[in-house]
């Protein structure tokens, strides 16, 4: 598939005079340190968009139940279509009834470096993805260190399994998704999103 092509389905699902996202058009950049981030959607069910920036695009994965730093846990991610690169900093709420209609929030955000690789031989990110098998240090503010990707399940039923590796940021305790609720972006929790866009909106501000 042409790498212009990428963001089509992004744009079909969404009405940009309705939505607040980024419209957002492709970037054909390579960065040597790509974005990581982790957005929590309370949409129909809570759940969290695990996103990496390959190609000028965000590869996206709904991740249900969100991170883990226990290397025991397996969370199931669910491949998404691909968001601009712009939506990485997106929090505002969707208006109910439009696709993913809800409030966004930045929950994590950071830099990834790719370590998958085989012989010591890096294998590139695109390349991995088509794999199915993708391993990358996280630098978050919430989230660091060794998490893999993996593929389980082909075609309409595409999973993959998000797992943290084990390593020095690995800790079974902690659970982030509970006990740091808020926005890594701006600090705020889902409500303060929610009465914010509410209040912008109220005075004419925009969709957002
Ligand atoms: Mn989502």
């Amino acid at each position: 598939m042409a790498k212009k092509d990428s963001l089509k389905e992004y744009r079909a699902r969404r009405n940009f005079s309705r939505s607040p996202e980024p419209s957002g058009t492709h970037q054909n950049k390579r960065a040597k340190n790509p974005t990581f981030v982790i957005q929590k959607h309370d949409a129909r069910n809570l759940h969290y968009d695990f996103r990496l920036q390959v190609n000028g695009v965000l590869k996206s994965w709904a991740v249900p139940k969100g991170p883990s730093t226990d290397p025991r846990v397996k969370r199931a991610a669910f491949p998404t279509e691909d968001h601009p690169l712009d939506y990485a900093t997106f929090e505002g709420i969707i208006s109910a009834g439009e696709y993913g209609g809800g409030t966004v929030m930045v929950w994590d955000l950071g830099t990834y470096k790719n370590l998958t690789g085989k012989n010591e031989k890096e294998i590139p990110i695109e390349k991995a993805l088509e794999n199915g098998h993708v391993s990358m240090r996280l630098d978050g503010k919430k989230l660091k260190g060794g998490y893999s990707l993996t593929r389980v399940a082909k075609g309409e039923e595409e999973r993959w399994l998000l797992v943290k590796m084990r390593d020095e940021a690995a800790d079974a305790r902690r659970n982030p998704v509970s006990s740091e609720p808020n926005s890594a972006l701006t600090g705020r929790s889902l409500e303060e999103i929610e009465r914010d866009a509410k209040e912008r909106r109220s005075r004419g501000a925009g969709v957002n």
